[in-house]
């Protein structure tokens, strides 16, 4: 019965045979054993060789695994030595969900008796998903007397991996196969069979064998590829502590900079939606400012020389008026001839010839023409109009193909720089594209902020989504609500991150999603997992050594744009989207937003390009807060571990030294001070102090760092 067999897949790990396949003796070897001594349950084997490369180790396994169609055995044979190239066992070992010593113990003994040799094999085993993963040597003669030791046991054991959900291997079939696969008479297998069936016949004694014992631990060591939670294992099979890496709050801070991607180039209109803005190209002039030869004042255009000695200067005297220059002229006044003036408006063109002008205050009206309405001769006062006087030259301003911005500016919201583009006419700039921005709540237990009905049970309101939403708002960063994703049923979580990073026809997909809550340890804290395991993402780090946001996340996740209807033959490319999941404790949000997601958006917005290297310190005062140094008005308590970010109120005295005060200390009958939950200390904080791990407290008056998240206070 074909369909009652079960799937295994080869792997052959060898540069050589990668090259010249037929130079593999392995595959062959190892599928006669399967055919030999399989006893009728495998089908025939699948075979695939690479070369001694991790990367495409993995990436053959898991298309083996990580399936719906998964294979039920993946050998690997190759690459367990101890040579330079042998890394199957590290390509493996990560991959692996739980681990299984007894059959690499087995598989150990078996070589034992035929050679010493067998001392330098470094077998992993162990099973990813419903899949049992077995490494094996790359001799032939060895891989097939490794795969012997086992291979009784293996239908009965990837049976079990398949769990409930063996529906692959057809419901007649299993019964046959298990009934097969009872090997107790098969020579050693009896210690390892037995707590495969009867795990709770244990209890008391086990020394953590590691045998068939379900036992919740974390199988990755920190240099090991971080893996999250098998949600589908349930709650006695999550991990009992993080088996993320804890990195320095320094460290996060690099990664997240290395993976923020570079900006992309846009070509912007020049209005209000450029403010925040970052100028991605150098700006020239394209009209002179201004564009001719302007008045700076009220009066009358004239043809001034300078005073000599014989003469008191050229413009003393009674002029005819000949005419008018107003600035909203529409056409240039007519030339001046010498001996005339023309009365002339601020920021009206000078007609050609005149060189000055007069201010209306030096003048008094002599005579008008007989109609009353206009001057005819005026006289001015003064001698000592200097050619050049009250006028602003063209181009005097800003001159033509002068630069105007530069590559790195941002464009304000005070106006300036907006100012400067509209006054030269410049209709569209270069800048960097602003990242979109999505903000998502998760937890089963959150209500909406507004909801009208009095909460019940374990509710609790959502304030995570609308202050994390102002917040970025207020950095010039608006943000697109994506709401709140259940815990339950499982997939929710996963649609609303494949919807948001898709977008609608109407509203474009984010390029940054930040969530709150799900990356405690509980087992409904599906961040990490759906974004490993369904969106194939990697997480960079998902724990961080510091106080409040110590489960703080970064993750990429890999994101093909669908193809664009208009282009239908243009193939999108691969983009890169960033998933900042910060803690679910409404201060550690908020901490996290400021120190973690504020640089990253500067990057994306293009801020610092033009810098070139960072300034110095950590926190990169450019892109993240502004870092300044306060003294503590009191004494707070450190802790030993995690360095602190705690919150602050920070105030100017009247003769300007910065003092900073905690918004709540702990401690007895002080209330719930710095806890991570209380929102209620970052109400009035504007900075964050950088407090260092170490014993004790640190003093009244001493001066410490602090991450300013708004503006200094008067004390
Ligand atoms: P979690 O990481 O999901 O276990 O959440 C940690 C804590 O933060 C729990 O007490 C949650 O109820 C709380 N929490 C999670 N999300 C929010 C939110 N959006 N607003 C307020 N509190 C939250
Ligand atoms: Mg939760």
């Amino acid at each position: 019965m074909a369909d009652s067999k079960l799937k295994v897949a080869i792997l052959v790990i060898s540069d050589t045979a990668s090259r010249h396949p037929s130079t593999d003796k392995a595959a062959n070897a190892l599928a006669e054993t399967f055919a030999a001594d399989g006893g009728d349950r495998w089908n025939d084997p699948t075979s695939v060789i690479v070369p001694d490369n991790v990367l495409e180790i993995q990436r053959q396994i898991l298309s083996w695994t990580d399936t719906e169609d998964y294979f039920n055995l993946v050998i690997t044979t190759g690459g367990t030595g101890f040579a330079v190239k042998d890394n199957t066992p590290e390509a493996v070992s990560p991959l692996i969900h739980r681990h299984a010593p007894g059959l690499v113990h087995g598989m150990l003994a078996a070589s034992l008796a035929v050679t010493p040799f067998a001392m330098m094999s470094r077998p992993v085993a162990g099973t990813r998903g419903r899949s049992l993963i077995i490494t094996l040597p790359g001799s032939p003669k060895g891989a097939k007397e490794n795969l012997q030791a086992v291979i009784k046991l293996l239908p009965h054991a990837c049976i079990q991996a398949a769990g409930a959900d063996s529906r692959a291997i057809h419901a007649g079939g299993v019964q046959k196969l298990e009934k097969e696969a009872d090997i107790s008479h098969s020579p050693g297998a009896t210690a390892e069979d037995k707590p495969l069936q009867h795990d709770h016949h244990h209890h008391h004694h086990h020394h953590d064998h590691g045998y068939g014992h379900v036992v919740p631990k974390p199988h990755t060591s920190p240099s090991d590829r971080p893996q999250s939670n098998d949600p589908n294992a349930g709650p006695t099979r999550r991990y009992r502590e993080s088996p993320y890496p804890m990195l320095s709050v320094e460290d996060a801070l690099k990664v997240i900079a290395e993976q923020t991607p570079d900006p992309i180039i846009i070509e912007a209109p020049v209005d209000i939606s450029l403010v925040g803005s970052v100028i991605a190209e150098d700006v020239y002039a394209a009209e002179a400012v201004p564009a001719y030869r302007a008045s700076i004042v009220d009066g009358y255009a004239v043809i001034a020389s300078l005073p000599t000695a014989d003469k008191p200067g050229s413009t003393k005297g009674k002029f005819p008026v000949a005419s008018v220059s107003h600035a909203q002229a529409m056409s240039m006044p007519p030339p001046l001839k010498p001996g005339e003036i023309a009365r002339i408006t601020t920021g009206a063109p000078l007609p050609e010839n005149a060189n000055a002008v007069v201010m209306v205050e030096d003048t008094v009206l002599i005579s008008t023409t007989p109609d009353g309405s206009e001057e005819a001769v005026v006289e001015i006062l003064t001698g000592a109009i200097k050619p050049g006087e009250n006028v602003r030259e063209a181009g005097s301003d800003v001159s033509l193909g002068s630069k105007i911005l530069q590559k790195g500016d941002l464009v304000t919201a005070v106006g300036g720089e907006i100012g400067l583009l509209a006054s030269t006419g410049t209709r569209t700039v270069k800048v960097f594209k602003k990242p979109h921005i999505g903000v998502l709540s998760t937890g089963d237990e959150l209500v909406k902020h507004d909801d009208p009905s009095p909460l019940h049970g374990g509710q609790i309101r959502d304030s995570n989504r609308p202050s994390l939403l102002s917040c970025l708002t207020a950095w010039g960063f608006p943000a697109v609500d994506l709401g709140i994703a259940k815990d339950t049923p499982a997939g929710h979580l996963e649609q609303s991150l494949r919807d948001a990073l898709r977008g609608t026809p109407s509203t474009p997909g984010v390029d940054i999603i930040i969530t709150t809550g799900g990356v405690s340890m509980g087992e409904l804290d599906l961040l990490k997992p759906t974004i490993e395991r369904q969106l194939g993402g990697t997480i960079h780090f998902g724990r961080v050594s510091m106080k409040p946001g110590k489960p703080t996340t970064f993750a990429t996740v890999p994101f093909k744009p669908a193809v664009s209807s208009t282009d239908p033959t243009a193939q999108p490319e691969r983009e890169t989207r960033l998933i900042f999941s910060l803690p679910g404790n409404p201060a550690s949000a908020l901490v996290t937003l400021n120190l973690f997601v504020l640089p990253s958006l500067n990057k994306a917005t293009g801020l610092g390009v033009s810098s070139g290297t960072q300034q110095g310190s950590v926190h990169q005062p450019r892109l993240g807060l502004p870092l300044v140094t306060a003294t503590l008005t009191q004494a707070i308590p450190l802790d030993p571990k995690r360095t602190e970010y705690h919150r602050a109120i920070v105030m100017a005295s009247k003769d300007g030294v910065l003092l900073a005060s905690s918004t709540g200390l702990g401690g007895p009958g002080a209330g719930a001070g710095q806890r991570s939950s209380r929102v209620g200390s970052l109400a009035g904080a504007n900075a964050l102090l950088v407090l260092e791990p170490g014993k004790g407290v640190v003093e009244k008056g001493t001066r410490v760092q602090a991450l300013l998240m708004g503006t200094v206070v008067p004390e």
